[in-house]
């Protein structure tokens, strides 16, 4: 079997955030990255991708530019964990073992969670912005539409970016009114959860937001079926348990997401499947040597890259910390942003913290609609992740 003094699962934004400022900290640790995917994805950038404002191409590198000089990368899935072994087996047949492990395999998508999905993606009116292989249908649907009913949804449980499905809605209504063909429109956004938004201060411009563009709101509508043969989109009410069927002309679906199925089957998962940390510390509840960041993880925070910039530090502190027999001394405040696209030229840059309170970067009133946060996200974030986070920069 091999052995590496730390072994992190998964070179996304966390794995990779956290290889480099390892290394950054200390160009001699032997840090191995385990991670099958050819390619890494600016994910951010697929809602601009969706409403046609960058090309798919924008959001993706080639993972092997991306492994920080030192780190070794190990291209091969993970399947089993025995963190009592200090252990873990590759989907190719490897044993690797380890001193120190960071699990940050992301969030799954279960497409086949809703019946018909599967195949009715990507054509006919069906589209997703939560795949890179989807995403352009997401923008051939808006650009080709030519009035009808068009329906945004939302799934139960959690989401990464939990703002990022009404994103998408909210550009899709700016393109019809652009193209003068909104009033021949009904947009729709059906979303399981019971308000627009969890935080109150930004809730309450989101409504707004709502009101102003006579967007049609279905809460507590969670999508479970859909019929592309008769173009019809089947809802379960939350609340009443009835079954509601809306049509459509345009179906643009958030598929329901949730924890990896390699790590909910392990001993490292709680009782809802996420890797079982700490929430300030981000080192595990049961085995001292495992930590954990990111959408993987049971962080009771929005699952953002923006709140992965903020774990990364504190989890990189703490290990090293740990290795060196040192008390933990660095804490995670939960905070995670949402840079919701309210349109072509707006947008409410949401930050909050584990209180659902208020945490904000610039010293005006982040509630409002800006130009200028559109162009941090479109232009400013890019860059940041690039050249900043990656690199263990900032
Ligand atoms: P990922 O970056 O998804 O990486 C997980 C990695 O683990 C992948 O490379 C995968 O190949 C690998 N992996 C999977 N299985 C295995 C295995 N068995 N063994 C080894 N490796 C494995 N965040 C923001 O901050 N702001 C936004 O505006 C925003 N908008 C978004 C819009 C959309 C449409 C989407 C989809 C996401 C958005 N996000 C946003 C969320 C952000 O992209 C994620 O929160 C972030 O990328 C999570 O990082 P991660 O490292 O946990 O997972």
């Amino acid at each position: 079997s091999v052995h590496h003094h730390i072994v992190i699962v998964g070179g996304g934004t966390a794995g990779i955030t956290v290889a480099a400022r390892l290394l950054n900290e200390n160009e001699k640790l032997d840090v191995a990255i385990i991670e099958p995917s050819e390619k890494h994805y600016y994910q951010p950038l697929w809602t601009l991708v969706g409403g046609g404002m960058c090309k798919p191409e924008e959001s993706e590198r080639c993972e092997a530019d991306l492994i920080p000089y030192g780190a070794e990368w190990i291209k091969d899935f993970v399947a089993t964990f025995d963190p009592e072994n200090n252990s873990l087996t590759t989907r190719s047949g490897q044993t690797i073992t380890y001193d120190h492990l960071v699990v940050a395999p992301g969030i799954q998508i279960n497409w086949d969670a809703i019946e018909g999905l599967k195949d009715a993606v990507g054509k006919e009116g069906v589209c997703s912005n939560y795949s890179f292989a989807t995403v352009g249908s997401t923008w051939e649907n808006i650009r080709n539409f030519r009035g009808g009913t068009a329906i945004f949804t939302q799934p139960a449980g959690a989401v990464k970016c939990g703002g990022a499905p009404q994103k998408i809605c909210h550009l899709a209504e700016d393109y019809f009114r652009r193209e003068g063909i909104r009033d021949k429109c009904e947009v729709v956004f059906a979303s399981a959860s019971p308000r627009i938004f969890a935080v109150d201060k930004y809730a309450k411009t989101l409504e707004r937001v709502i009101q102003r563009k006579g967007t049609i709101t279905k809460f507590r509508h969670n999508l479970k079926a859909i019929r592309p043969d008769s173009k019809q989109a089947v809802f379960e009410q939350l609340d009443t348990g009835e079954e509601v069927i809306l049509k459509y002309d345009m179906l643009h679906v958030t598929p329901p997401m949730g924890a990896p199925d390699f790590v909910a089957q392990s001993p490292l998962a709680n009782d809802d499947g996420w890797v079982d940390v700490d929430k300030h510390t981000l080192q595990h509840c049961r085995f001292y040597n495992v930590w954990s960041l990111g959408d993987a993880s049971s962080l009771p925070t929005s699952k953002t890259a923006a709140a992965i910039r903020k774990q990364a530090p504190v989890l990189v502190e703490n290990l090293l910390a740990e290795k060196n027999g040192q008390s933990l001394k660095a804490s995670y405040d939960g905070y995670t942003s949402c840079p919701v696209v309210t349109g072509y030229d707006s947008l409410v840059l949401a930050e909050f913290n584990y209180d659902k309170e208020p945490a904000e970067t610039f010293p005006f009133d982040q509630s409002k609609e800006r130009f200028s946060m559109l162009m941090l996200k479109k232009y400013g974030l890019p860059n940041l992740y690039w050249h900043g986070m990656l690199k263990g920069r900032t």
